[in-house]
């Protein structure tokens, strides 16, 4: 039988339930939730349990928090919420986002030992473990630092046989370059969940990576938007996950929505753009199943089959 490591130790696939692929408890910038956590909702755990409770009595077992440390990883909260709510956690190690400043030449070598140190021996100061890493390639592209944690992470699965999720940004199709790193590195494809595909409609692209023999990961969705910004509104994302489902990809498909319970982000906008947020996702970590998979029954699909992909997709996922 195969084996989970979550922050409350490992569990049996059969075990996970209903998984949420990549979401976040809780999202800051590095080093803010340890020492300035006053820019959370004052009462970001009551807040955070209320919402796992609510998660655990619709249906859902387990949450995959895409937040490594350059995100504000707070391992000891997650357990204490996972604890509380009884959601299964499993928590990140990896990188996303820019490199940080004061690091010298690093190499991929003193990356890789750093995240295994993660899933091995525990993160942050504590014996609680990473269960899956992750690395990030934005609009920026293939810029050296990223391909460099690329190399890394392919480094630590390859030599543990850990799962790997990646954010991406698909409308410049950085997955070639992702998966070319973790190929380099020897890495199975088939341990590998490349995220955030509803932002491309290009389904020939995402045949590509289907091909790749990868998982695919459908979040962001519903999507929220800061002024200024664009992207694929949420009904053509739904629309896309429909011409997937039409495709034959139903199998590789792993669901998420890619939001957070608490965020120093979310936590500090002003009271126009918190209400606008609201409106969006109304249904937080239940939009999935409250919204998203309703409209895909309306277009013809399953809802029972669509609820089944969120236990069926991710234990297989674990167990390749
Ligand atoms: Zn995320």
């Amino acid at each position: 039988m195969a084996k989970v490591m979550t922050v409350l130790g490992e569990i049996g696939t059969e075990q996970l339930g209903s998984t949420l692929m990549h979401e976040h408890i809780f999202a800051s910038s590095m080093g803010i939730a340890t020492h300035y956590p006053q820019f959370y909702r004052k009462d970001f755990m009551e807040y955070t349990i209320e919402g796992m409770k609510e998660l655990k009595a619709n249906g859902i077992s387990t949450i995959v928090e895409a937040t490594p440390v350059c995100l504000g990883r707070d391992v000891r909260n997650m357990k204490a919420a996972s604890e509380a709510s009884g959601v299964n956690v499993i928590c990140t190690t990896g990188w996303w986002g820019a490199e940080p400043p004061y690091l010298g030449p690093s190499t991929a070598e003193q990356w890789a030992q750093c995240f295994l140190d993660d899933m091995t021996i525990g993160c942050d100061g504590t014996d609680i473990k990473a269960g899956i890493l992750k690395a990030a390639m934005d609009v920026d592209g293939p810029t050296e630092w990223k391909v460099k944690i690329h190399h890394a992470v392919g480094m630590v699965s390859k030599q543990t046989g850990a799962h790997i999720m990646l954010h991406t940004y698909c409308p410049k199709e950085t997955p070639r370059h992702q998966l070319k790193a973790l190929q380099e590195e020897g890495v199975d494809m088939n341990k590998v969940v490349v995220d955030h595909i509803p932002e491309t409609t290009d389904m020939d692209f995402i045949k590509w990576i289907y091909d790749q023999g990868v998982w695919i990961g459908i979040d962001r969705i519903p999507i929220i938007l800061f002024p200024g910004e664009y992207a694929v509104t949420t009904e053509t994302r739904i629309k896309t996950i429909k011409n997937m489902i039409d495709a034959g990809m139903a199998d590789r498909l792993l669901f998420s929505h890619d939001v957070q319970f608490c965020s120093t982000l979310f936590d500090n906008q002003t009271q126009e753009m918190q209400d606008y947020i609201n409106a969006e996702y109304p249904d937080g970590m239940l939009s999935l199943k409250n919204r998203i998979f309703p409209a895909l029954a309306d277009m013809g699909c399953d809802p029972d089959a669509l609820w089944q992909m969120t236990i069926d997709n991710p234990k297989r996922f674990f167990e390749s």
